[in-house]
């Protein structure tokens, strides 16, 4: 590496601030030659988040059958498990009890005057409908059906990941359980096609800075910065929420659970971050997770690969958070003050629903219209917040994906790993 060459999530960090700049003074109809510059950006983001995507299926598939395959018993596996739901579930928790404190302190709803004026409910009510429309809990209740699938060829087509993971574990679980020389081959495949999948991965993350730049710019053309006024309160409280599980709960439960130092964990976690932030979605930036979790970080790919796909489709505590504040907030600007009963109830529908939503962009606005269906508020709420949705979509994701790697370490600590965040990480490139 030449010695000028800057580190990976520098590249991408530099891009990042120039796409906001490039974004603003582009707008959507700057162009060359009668070609708009949002139109080229909409291209080359677009083809990177196919780069990314593109990995997932065979990632997530040959990553478990070669971590679970490796477990070697179903005593590891059970306890591998219960570790890695536990904390998933108490985090999740965590996020979402941060975010109904705040709420609860600023009340960025709560207005002088006749809210819905303030606010304008003016939502575009049949785009809402296409949106959100139609969903309701069962919704929910089909996404845990959907893990365990009837074709797994189907499921990994229209990229559910729940029913992947399933079949791959599985899979795994069996081959330590054939005959040896099988079992040999089977391995062997797949170790060579993870391999090959994190060759692949690195390539693509050359382009990062590239894609990054695209999609931000993107965004920020799109949304101009006007969309904040009336809602910077709004805007402020998640961010604010989002900060302190991100730079207080974590990093305490780095700390003092898993023993490791914090600041690393970050600098180790940077191009994972950024990609979180600019793509929107934890399930195409698990490629990139997995490589700065091992490669960074020095987590064994027996708890990476076990952890980290499942993080990436059930642990979403930025999302869970997002989803409380939202529906509280959709409640103080109709005036509507919610009882004790009330708030626990959308506690434990953020954490369900934010176990069952895809980890793609604008998940949580499905997530959000079936809580505020059960507490009896109309679906225009969500208009609202659609303003400001992409940017704290961005912000949640990085959270989303950055509490899963936390579980990573915390639980590959536990496990008795000692090579983990180790003050020199041995092959730290990107
Ligand atoms: N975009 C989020 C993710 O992929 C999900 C959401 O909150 O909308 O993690």
């Amino acid at each position: 590496m030449p010695p000028f060459k800057l580190k990976l999530h520098w590249q991408i960090l530099i891009a990042l601030v120039l796409a906001i700049l490039v974004g603003l003074a582009v707008g959507r109809e700057a162009g060359l030659f009668g070609v708009s510059f949002y139109a080229i950006f909409d291209f080359v983001g677009k083809l990177f988040l196919n780069a990314l995507k593109m990995l997932i299926v065979p990632l997530i598939v040959s990553s478990i059958i070669v971590g679970v395959a490796g477990l070697g018993g179903s005593d590891n596996l059970g306890r591998l498990g219960g570790k890695t739901l536990g904390y998933y579930a108490t985090t999740s928790l965590f996020a979402i009890l941060v975010g109904l404190l705040m709420v609860n302190l600023i009340q960025p709803g709560v207005v002088n005057g006749d809210p819905k004026e303030i606010f304008g409910f003016h939502a575009d009510v049949a785009a809402l409908e296409e949106t959100v429309g139609g969903k309701d809990s069962s919704d929910v209740v089909a996404v845990f059906l959907r893990m365990i699938p009837t074709n797994v060829v189907e499921a990994a087509a229209q990229g559910q990941m729940l029913g992947l993971i399933f079949f791959s574990l599985l899979y795994g679980f069996f081959i330590s359980r054939i005959s040896e020389s099988y079992g040999r081959v089977q391995r062997g495949f797949f170790e060579g096609m993870f391999e090959i999948m994190m060759r692949v991965t690195d390539l693509i993350m050359r382009f990062a800075p590239l894609g990054v730049f695209a999609l931000v710019a993107k965004t920020v053309a799109d949304t101009g910065l006007e969309a904040f006024g009336p809602l910077a309160l709004f805007f402020s409280t998640v961010v604010l929420a989002l900060g302190i599980h991100f730079f207080v709960v974590l990093p305490l439960l780095l700390y003092f659970v898993g023993g490791v130092s914090p600041l690393r964990h970050y600098s180790a976690m940077g191009a994972a971050l950024l990609t979180a932030f600019s793509t929107a979605s934890s399930s195409a930036t698990l490629p990139i997770t997995m490589e700065c979790v091992e490669k960074n970080a020095g987590v064994s790919n027996r708890t990476t690969s076990f952890v980290l796909p499942l993080g990436a489709t059930v642990n979403m505590d930025g999302t869970a958070l997002y989803e409380c504040v939202a529906a509280l907030f959709i409640a103080q600007a109709y005036g509507l003050e919610l009882t004790f009963a009330t708030q626990f109830l959308v506690v434990m529908l953020a954490l369900l629903t934010s176990i069952g939503v895809a980890g793609i962009p604008a998940a949580s606005l499905v997530a959000i219209s079936i809580i505020l269906a059960a507490i009896g508020l109309p679906l225009e709420g969500i208009g609202l917040i659609l303003a400001v949705d992409r940017i704290l979509d961005m912000l949640r994701t990085a959270v989303n994906v950055f509490s899963d790697s936390c579980g990573a370490v915390i639980i590959a600590r536990s496990e008795g790993e000692t090579n983990v965040l180790r003050p020199e990480p041995s092959a730290a490139h990107v």
